[in-house]
């Protein structure tokens, strides 16, 4: 069952509610603070009711049921305890199209009450189709936390200016540019004082600095390893409010279900081996996007700093006066690390990590193995599972022990993480035994053994390290 969520206008409105106890009681409150006009049908009253009864707030019509009750009612609410006179009522509102919900029973009921957030003029509704209200209940209860009481005076104030604000700022984008900006300007806590003129007056200024915003701006931001929970506060609110969204393809799809719907999704894929001209129209692209005015995203999976070439695109942004800001993100190799158990720099056995690019045999040959074979740090090696053989050759070359452990994280943080474990003598074949693919993170140290034991995330390690090389996970 898919149902459509409608808000409606009940004042003045019948309504008719059959039982009077203390169900009842409650669905005619809800009505009576809608405005209906509100009817209950039943042999006798819970004392409440009968209260509002005599105070004339509800009209009570006395006995059991009838078949003319739904005459001139807009909706029916059952709330007995007679299922097959919910099942009748049912029946006889679908004949006559009046929407009947039966309490309790999602199934006959023709329309559902959600769970509520009253910050009128704003209400949020929830709903879980009838099958986990308390889910819906619980999730009320979360939102109402995250919603500050004073969205209703906030509301109530844009109403009041809303011609002038459109007359004011005609171009949809900047307009909601102006609210967005007014969801974290001082406007709200001069509302929470109850000081309006001063509310007004700032909502006032507001729109004068939005008249005069400038040209669009690019935001780095930095998606994180893949679990959308990993993506920080400040990188979800430019999702929110970016118009166009430039992104590779390592971002996880869960992580760009969080933006802004009408915001335009351009995939950058870079093609191995044809970096240079894909960057290039990656620089074009965010001057295109800028330069019309637009908030452009440039969401790179990770940190943007670490192997992202966050570094060229600000250069070029610079030198093209377009604004930006840097919003990092979790590294794989952090990120890698805390899902697989590993404490990178625990300090029995590591006093510093190294974040490591073994992208090609070009950038494998410049490296200072010298230093990348000391003892007591722990290598992370980003784009590293097409040359694990060289890896470790120079490792071993350089005087690490070929028993030193490893671990292979391959899509870190997501539902389909797998870890694999070694010694860095059966790396290559333990990589390709369990068929590790992009994007995987190999960690190098004796660290790297903890995840035999600590790993806590998706499925266990595959592979051994033997006992020898494990520290003392208890020394943490
Ligand atoms: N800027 C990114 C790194 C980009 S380079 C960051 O900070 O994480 C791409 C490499 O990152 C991949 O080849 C892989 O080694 C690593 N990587 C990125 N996401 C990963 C993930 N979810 N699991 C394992 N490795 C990942």
């Amino acid at each position: 069952m898919k149902l459509y969520p409608l808000f409606a206008d009940l004042s003045g409105r019948q309504v008719l509610v059959v039982g009077g106890g203390v169900v009842g009681e409650r669905k005619a409150a809800a009505l009576l603070e809608a405005g209906a006009k509100v009817v209950v049908g039943a042999p006798e009253l819970s004392p409440a009711l009968q209260g509002w009864a005599e105070a004339g707030r509800v009209e009570w019509w006395r006995g059991t049921f009838e078949d003319h009750w739904l005459d001139h009612a807009w909706l029916v609410v059952a709330a007995t305890s007679d299922a097959s006179l919910h099942r009748h009522m049912a029946a006889l509102g679908e004949a006559r199209r009046i929407f009947v919900n039966v309490v309790d029973d999602a199934e006959t009921s023709s329309f559902h009450v959600p769970a509520v957030i009253d910050r009128s003029p704003v209400v949020i509704a929830i709903s879980s189709g009838g099958h986990a209200p308390m889910l819906a209940r619980l999730i009320r209860e979360r939102l109402e936390v995250l919603l500050d009481p004073v969205i209703g005076s906030l509301a109530t104030l844009m109403a009041r200016m809303r011609a002038h604000i459109k007359a004011r700022v005609p171009d949809v984008s900047l307009r909601r540019r102006f609210y967005e900006r007014l969801l974290s300007s001082p406007v709200q806590s001069l509302l929470r004082r109850g000081q309006w003129a001063l509310a007004e007056a700032s909502a006032e200024r507001l729109l004068d600095a939005t008249e005069a915003t400038p040209a669009g701006s690019v935001l780095l931001v930095g998606a994180g390893p893949g679990d959308p929970g990993l993506l920080t506060l400040r990188g979800l609110r430019a999702l929110n409010e970016a118009d166009v969204i430039l992104h590779d393809r390592l971002v996880s799809i869960d992580v760009l279900a969080l933006a802004r719907r009408d915001a335009e999704r351009i995939e950058v894929a870079k093609q191995a081996g044809n970096h240079h001209a894909t960057q290039d129209q990656i620089h074009a692209l965010m001057l295109e996007h800028a330069r019309a005015g637009r908030r452009v995203v440039r969401l790179k999976g990770g940190d943007p700093f670490v192997f992202g070439r966050g570094g060229e695109e600000l250069e070029f942004l610079r030198s093209h006066g377009i604004p930006y800001e840097v919003v990092p993100g979790i590294t794989a190799a952090v990120a890698c690390a805390a899902y697989a158990g590993i404490p990178l720099t625990h300090r029995e056995h590591a006093q510093s990590v190294r974040l490591v690019t073994a992208h090609c045999r070009n950038s494998i040959d410049t490296l200072d193995w010298q230093a990348l074979a000391q003892e007591r740090q722990t290598l992370a090696f980003y784009m590293g599972t097409s040359e694990l053989s060289a890896i470790r050759q120079n490792l071993i070359d350089h005087g690490r022990a070929a028993t030193t452990p490893f671990a292979l994280i391959e899509n870190g943080s997501r539902p389909e993480q797998r870890i694999v474990v070694g010694t860095l003598a059966n790396v290559v074949e333990q990589a390709m035994a369990s068929n590790v693919r992009s994007p995987a993170l190999l960690i190098v140290g004796e660290v790297a053994a903890l995840a035999t034991t600590l790993s806590w995330f998706g499925s266990a390690p595959i592979g051994t390290v033997p006992a020898a090389t494990l520290p003392a996970a208890a020394a943490a």
